[in-house]
């Protein structure tokens, strides 16, 4: 079955192509690292996590490029605010990043690529572009890309170069521009708090847009399957790669399709620090689990906007406890070697089927999700009447599903004491001591676990997970 994927571009959805011996080419915009990332920029590092990890698990090859934006204003600006470098920040920032990032279990990532590595490829790249005359410098300012001498500038996010002119950033400013949206190759550099690196083109840093097409060129060369990020970015920011792109090499399309993520609001305002709805990962993970996040993301549609409320957040930790429940139940009767019962074989093939069927239009991991929601619920009256086989085939089909969208399944560890007065509670049950084995009931709750009997045993779970 081919994968259907919404272009940005086209306004169609497109199937990915996958040649066979070549990997499919995927450059996913990375942080700019001046701060501490927050669950927007969760949503959409987790939408490509799952999405790459799924492809992956249908054995399809993936070459998965993100690029770190470690020179930047934004960067210069926190540097000089805490009296320090802007190296250091970038420092501090990219690694305050991976950190989240393996604590979000994010890993599909091949190569992370920072902007400061590839100045020679953007250097390279502003030369050919000024040569070519689609830049041109102001003198003590930069080096700038000129909209109008490309004719496309504004197909991806459908506006003119006039609706363009009035969201250029900081870097991009400058008076003596030909056109107001014109945007910054390249930067020179003006006081010695600034960085800068010593070129053909002046001292100076790069500007924004080129670092990705340098980058991807490097990687990919002029042209590439797939290119995401939040849809914010779509404007000026990818705009602008695909001129610089289609400028530099006359080729089209840059890239194929661009995949775009949707908003990510809290308690139905953008995040920001001044309306104290800023959350960090870092400040999400201490309250809640990793995967819950995951969950919270994946269940809404990687196109649609989500809006992050913190009744939003425990509905998911407590679905998400749900699943690892219902696995851990499973697990408990597929190890189980004597019961017999009905064979679940035929439902589970028919809910495999419904999940990747979501997938393959578009990544729709709500139906997905919902297919593994609706599936659970079948089961779950009759859970305890499956046998072992049944058990392995539908705990297989779950957890190859969950796993396909990169969750983990780990389960809590039920600590030794409360499996030890679970076992004497199983003894004074069998001599039928009730009142002992209601007492050691009691004390188990008490210690934050509940026991439920089946016919397999005493399934021990956390009262509260
Ligand atoms: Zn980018």
């Amino acid at each position: 079955m081919a994968i259907y994927i919404y272009n940005t571009l086209s306004g169609k959805k497109e199937p990915l192509i996958f040649v066979r011996g070549k990997p499919l080419r995927l450059f996913v915009c990375g942080p700019t690292v001046y701060d501490d990332s927050h669950i927007g920029h969760a949503r959409t590092y987790l939408v490509f996590d799952a999405f790459v990890k799924y492809l992956r698990s249908q054995r399809k090859r993936v070459f998965y490029l993100q690029n770190i934006t470690d020179i930047d204003d934004k960067i210069i600006a926190r540097a000089q605010e805490e009296g320090t470098t802007p190296k250091a920040i970038a420092r501090k920032f990219t690694l305050s990043y991976f950190r989240d990032m393996k604590s979000l279990n994010v890993t599909a990532v091949d190569i992370y690529a920072p902007a400061t590595e590839y100045i020679p490829e953007v250097t390279e790249q502003v030369q050919t572009l000024l040569k070519k005359g689609y830049a041109y410098e102001i003198a003590g300012d930069g080096i700038y890309f000129d909209v109008s001498k490309f004719e496309e500038y504004g197909k991806l996010s459908r506006r003119t170069i006039e609706q363009a002119e009035d969201a250029i950033s900081r870097v991009d400013e400058s008076v003596s521009k030909r056109n107001k949206g014109d945007f910054a190759l390249w930067k020179f550099t003006r006081d010695s708090g600034e960085p800068g690196w010593l070129s053909d083109l002046g001292l100076g840093r790069p500007g924004w847009h080129i670092e990705d097409t340098a980058i991807a060129f490097k990687h990919f060369g002029p042209q590439y399957d797939l290119h995401g990020g939040a849809v914010d970015l779509k404007f000026p920011h990818h705009e602008a790669e695909i001129a610089q792109a289609e400028a530099l090499s006359g080729r089209k399309p840059f890239v194929k399709i661009w995949m775009h993520t949707g908003f990510l609001t809290v308690h139905g305002r953008k995040m920001a620090k001044s309306l104290k709805n800023y959350i960090t990962i870092a400040e999400y993970l201490k309250k809640y689990p990793a995967q819950a996040l995951r969950l919270l993301v994946l269940l809404n549609h990687y196109r649609t906007p989500v809006n992050y409320t913190e009744k939003l957040a425990i509905d998911s930790e407590k679905s998400w406890g749900s699943i690892l429940e219902f696995m851990a139940k499973l697990d408990m009767l597929r190890r189980h070697r004597k019961l017999t019962g009905r064979s679940q074989r035929r439902d589970a093939a028919h809910f495999v089927d419904a999940f990747h069927k979501a997938l393959e239009d578009d990544f729709n991991t709500p139906k997905a999700l919902a297919a593994i929601f609706d599936f659970m619920a079948s089961l779950q009256p009759k859970i305890w009447e499956l046998n072992p086989k049944s058990a392995e085939a539908v705990y297989g089909a779950l957890k190859s599903a969950l796993k396909s969208l990169g969750f983990e399944l780990l389960f809590p560890k039920i600590p030794a004491k409360i499996a030890v007065l679970a076992k004497a509670r199983e003894q004074y049950r069998k001599n039928k001591q009730f009142t002992h084995s209601d007492e050691l009931r009691l004390k188990i709750n008490a210690l934050g676990y509940v026991v439920e009997d089946t016919p397999v045993g005493p399934f021990l779970w956390p009262s509260k997970s």
